[in-house]
């Protein structure tokens, strides 16, 4: 009797060490120093982030793929109306890419275009239609849209219609005046503006000028989100300048990683103290 007691009393003891071993040795990873390595000044190296966002997709095989090719978690806006869409956002996926539905918003025009002057089950409509045709779709960005963009009522009822659907909202801020990242933060839906358009002018130095601009955007204010076109012109230099991102501090990130790293914060150039205008 008195022996099974003790040898029950030290199969505990061992059991209770063996527990307290493994607690401190999962506190110990818990903690780990991050992989970084240090700065002259003692501080963590500040981590600059940048995400990308190919635009007008769907249209072409061949530039359609070139931007799949990129090298790097590029995300994949495609547009509903055009002869590619669902082939392309297959692909696109199964490439693990991000794919998101590029939506035409007024000053768009065509079949799935939103308009301010339609009512809001035509837009309902549209959008699932346009949903169709890019399975796969992780959230939405607007096609042109500087009149669209600036209607409260419908973006009011779009942020609500991609929250129930679990779509995330990136504003592409193709006007000063939308209100569609504001309405987004109202709700807390998870989303994102643009802040730098790579190839508004299409030649290589002006779009290897941008994306300088976004890099210094990104190592000033922490992450910086940009949007390119599938130009020739703009995949020269994408293609030669990407690869680089690395030695230029710059974390290249994913686009939902960049939607928690932002937390729904505006940036400066988009409102003050995070709250969107
Ligand atoms: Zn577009």
């Amino acid at each position: 009797m008195l022996r099974a007691a003790i040898d029950m009393r030290l199969w505990l003891t061992g059991l209770i060490q063996a527990l307290a071993v493994m607690t401190v040795a999962l506190m110990g990873a818990a903690h780990a120093a991050p992989a970084e390595p240090p700065t002259g000044d003692g501080k963590p190296p500040k981590v600059a982030y940048l995400s990308l966002i190919i635009d007008d997709l769907g249209q072409s095989p061949e530039k359609d793929s070139r931007a799949l090719a990129l090298p790097g978690p590029v995300t994949l806006a495609i547009m509903p109306d055009t002869p590619h869409a669902c082939d392309f956002a297959r692909q696109a996926h199964k490439a693990g890419k991000t794919v998101i539905l590029h939506m035409p918003m007024d000053p768009a025009t065509g079949p799935y275009a939103w308009h301010p002057e339609l009512p809001l089950p035509e837009l309902e409509s549209r959008l699932n239609a346009a949903l169709l045709k890019v399975p796969y779709a992780a959230g939405i960005n607007n096609h042109m849209g500087s009149r669209m963009t600036a209607e409260p009522v419908a973006m009011t009822w779009l942020v609500s219609e991609l929250q129930r659907r679990h779509l995330f909202l990136v504003d592409s801020r193709t006007s000063a005046k939308t209100v569609a990242a504001a309405e987004a933060q109202k709700i807390g839906l998870a989303s994102v503006s643009r802040d730098v358009f790579l190839d508004d002018e299409r030649t290589a130095e002006a779009i290897n000028g941008q994306l300088q601009t976004a890099i210094r955007l990104a190592h000033k204010q922490g992450s910086a989100v940009m949007i390119g076109h599938p130009y020739p012109v703009t995949m020269d230099v994408l293609e030669r300048e990407l690869p680089k991102l690395k030695s230029q501090g710059i974390e290249w990130v994913e686009l939902r990683h960049m939607i928690s790293i932002r937390g729904n914060q505006a940036m400066a150039g988009h409102g003050k103290n995070g709250v969107y205008r």
